[in-house]
């Protein structure tokens, strides 16, 4: 087999991500709007505007801003006063599991699907004891969980269902935003998201009194000049980033277009790469968020060498989603971290790689990153792994 040809070396790093900025003078009006009203926080004019315009465009009935997404699934578990234990996923960033014990609730993490990598419905009925409360899926890559099923268990047993949809902004599924699922859906808009207002997140509810009540714990339960409600928080967005929210908005559909055709090319890309999968392709029913590959067996490097080389090169992959949640101190002890557990979840996060994936991403970038994964499957063991933990 002859050397497939080497890529230049990229003069400027590629990172798995670059967030959207449209040009800088277009956001100089909004902030000239904030230094004539003075008005910085507090749910100011920008913050309304933006539930208003999201709602729209998401396609859901009410919505509740926040500082970030994690303060957002923190309140979320506060609202619904949930207690005990949860049902959620080892697949997924810390702050999923983190959000749950900050409220004194315990992760109780199921195996996820090997198709879809959320969280597996067929296994979650087995982790519920008397002490479950709520069920905490993530929509992995933007990909939708299998919503009706968790449904039906979670109405049989008398849970909630929080979803984490940190990555599923502007997912629709059957005819609806994926967002509508659930009791309460929790959006990041942290500046590595698809929809960003530098930190930011919300929640999606469904009814007006939830959405009240919402309103109160992330303003530290204050209703009026002498009454406090609830031990709050103080979770508000503040001005300048609702702002830039809506500017931000402007662009995503071409964005999320963008996305779609780098998805589109990458695969076509890849197709004859032997030993690298795509994960599934679900067109119209994800974001292109993400654009995870898993390193089989057959390729002829492991998944860490990939890694590396591309490092070596100025690629900046990343392995999301590995290590698991459950394999970090805070959480190994507990028993449904066990390995045997989670078979499927740990083969996927010792296979996963996500690479660059970015509206402003160029065909030609592709065909440098995946240049270099045809070099790397032509050197084969050669490969170092030397420095891929640092
Ligand atoms: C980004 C992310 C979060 C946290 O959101 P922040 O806005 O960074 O606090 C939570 N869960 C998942 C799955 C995420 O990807």
């Amino acid at each position: 087999m002859s050397a497939p040809t080497l890529p230049a070396k990229p003069a400027n790093a590629v990172y798995v991500t670059q967030p959207l900025l449209p040009p800088l003078e277009e956001f100089i009006p909004y902030l000239e709007k904030i230094w004539d009203n003075k008005i910085l926080t507090n749910t100011g004019p920008f913050h309304h505007e933006l539930e208003q315009a999201l709602c729209d465009y998401l396609g859901v009935k009410h919505i509740c801003l926040f500082t970030n997404g994690t303060l957002a699934l923190i309140t979320a578990l506060q609202a619904l006063r949930i207690t005990g234990e949860v049902i959620t996923t080892p697949y997924s960033f810390v702050a999923t599991a983190h959000s749950l014990v900050w409220n004194g609730i315990r992760p109780v993490f199921v195996d996820i699907d090997p198709l879809t990598f959320n969280m597996d419905a067929d296994k979650i009925e087995a982790a519920i004891t008397p002490q479950t409360t709520a069920i905490m899926p993530v929509h992995c890559y933007g990909r939708p969980c299998d919503v009706e099923s968790i449904q039906r268990i979670a109405d049989n047993y008398g849970l909630k269902i929080i979803y984490d949809a940190a990555h599923a902004f502007g997912v629709r599924h059957n005819g609806t935003s994926v967002l509508n699922h659930g009791d309460l859906s929790v959006l990041s808009f942290h500046a590595t998201k698809v929809f960003t207002t530098f930190e930011g997140g919300a929640i999606v509810c469904p009814d007006a009194k939830t959405k009240q009540r919402i309103d109160h714990l992330k303003n530290f339960g204050i209703v009026g000049e002498t009454s406090v409600v609830a031990p709050g928080i103080n979770g508000k967005m503040s001005e300048i980033n609702a702002a830039f929210g809506l500017l931000q908005l402007k662009g995503i559909d071409h964005a999320l277009q963008r996305r779609q055709e780098v998805d589109a090319y990458y695969r076509e890309k890849l197709a004859t790469v032997q030993g690298i999968e795509c994960h599934t392709p679900s067109d119209d029913i994800t974001n292109h968020a993400y654009f995870p590959i898993l390193v089989k067996a057959d390729f002829p490097a492991t998944r860490d060498q990939l890694f590396q080389y591309l490092r070596d090169n100025n690629i900046y992959a990343r392995r999301y989603f590995y290590p698991l949640i459950s394999d970090f101190p805070m959480y190994r002890g507990l028993a449904s971290s066990a390995p045997s557990n989670l078979p499927v979840a740990r083969q996927v996060a010792d296979q996963i790689i996500c690479l660059p994936q970015y509206p402003a991403l160029t065909f030609e970038q592709i065909d440098m990153i995946t240049g270099f994964i045809a070099q790397a499957a032509h050197l084969g063991p050669l490969l170092t792994t030397a420095a891929c933990n640092k």
